[in-house]
């Protein structure tokens, strides 16, 4: 019996994590979940989009499925995601991007594997203006997060049979910040000698994924170029409805969709309920539980190959609750 946090978060992630469970709970694996709050919605009741008694559940149990919270930019809160990963030290994000039969895309063969740390970086937000007409941002890069982020993608490679890493950067220009990213990688590789390994200017990666992305296995980058080519990848392999993800510290990982909160589709039936289903897939894996896993995920590409009952995006009218039972049937 595994005790797992969950949180239905804002938008349409109540609805989608609300399938997600249902698929989980199908394949016979014993959780007791444990809802949590977070979001907007958490706000009147906690104070707070990331309320203690959330953080306090997902130390406890070390293994949360997470629904999509909204960012209000420019007012009250930081980023609730953000400020997740700093609580809980999440220093890797891992999303995967695989095209499934069935869904529409321009390209034939996507199965990418995005990591990327997710903590460092011109994402701190620490700014400060220059006079009147100027101001900079400073981009940290550390040799532990540096180290951390690539540990954690050679193991996901050794792990999950992955061939090859691809390390990303723009070395050439900043030779100190993405210089000491590309130096760790390289010496967290030769711990790893079964798995091979390769550098790419990001500029250039952005080109190589959308001319031939089945020469490409696990990318591994600092955490900018991993926001913006995560994005990429996601729409090479058909969109956001499928795309599942995860951040993950030392112990403890916190499983999540790559979409965000959709607030104009919320509680309406209507999204599809695929990326958060296989994220919970995502997160049986981790949990050791991969036959599970495997069967949810044959499910979700059955259903998506048949066609039949998929949502709008997938070229079906089907809702979220009649694609969710479909999968639950299957599983
Ligand atoms: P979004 O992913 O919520 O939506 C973008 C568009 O993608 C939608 O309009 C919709 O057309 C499509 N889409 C996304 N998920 C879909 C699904 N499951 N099925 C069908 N279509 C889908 O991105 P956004 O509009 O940029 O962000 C909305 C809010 O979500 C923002 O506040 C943002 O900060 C937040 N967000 C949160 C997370 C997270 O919690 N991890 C991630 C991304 C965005």
């Amino acid at each position: 019996m595994y005790r797992v946090t969950y949180i239905p978060g804002d938008g349409i992630g109540p609805e989608v994590v609300a399938a997600a469970i249902q698929v989980v709970n199908a394949t016979g694996v014993e959780i007791e979940w444990e809802e949590a709050p977070g979001g907007q919605v958490a706000i009147p009741e906690h104070g707070s989009p990331v309320p203690a008694v959330t953080l306090e559940s997902i130390r406890r149990n070390r293994v949360a499925l997470k629904g999509p919270l909204t960012n209000v930019v420019g007012k009250g809160f930081p980023s609730p995601n953000m400020t997740l990963r700093k609580e809980l030290d999440l220093y890797a994000n891992l999303r995967l991007a695989k095209l499934y039969p069935g869904v529409r895309s321009r390209f034939e063969q996507v199965d990418l594997v995005a990591i990327r740390e997710s903590m460092e970086d011109t994402f701190q937000g620490v700014e400060q203006k220059v006079g009147e007409d100027a101001a900079v941002a400073l981009k940290f890069i550390t040799r532990r997060g540096a180290e951390r982020a690539s540990r954690f993608a050679f193991e996901y490679a050794r792990q999950e049979g992955r061939k090859k890493v691809t390390v990303l950067h723009k070395a050439n220009i900043l030779k100190l910040t993405d210089g000491l990213f590309l130096r760790t990688a390289q010496q967290v590789a030769q711990d790893y000698p079964e798995v091979e390994f390769e550098e790419r200017m990001v500029d250039n990666m952005c080109m190589q994924l959308v001319l031939k992305p089945e020469q490409y296995d696990v990318l591994l980058m600092p955490n900018v170029y991993g926001d913006l080519v995560m994005d990429l990848a996601a729409a090479l392999a058909g969109g956001l409805g499928m795309g599942p993800g995860g951040n993950f510290g030392d112990g403890v990982a916190v499983f999540e969709s790559v979409h965000g909160s959709v607030p104009k589709y919320a509680g309406l039936d209507k999204v599809n309920p695929g990326a958060m289903i296989l994220t919970g897939a995502l997160m049986l894996r981790h949990l050791g539980e991969v036959d599970a896993a495997n069967r949810i995920e044959s499910a979700v590409a059955a259903v998506v190959r048949d066609g039949i009952h998929v949502t709008y995006d997938l070229g079906g009218r089907a809702g979220t609750r009649e694609m969710a039972e479909a999968i639950v049937v299957r599983v």
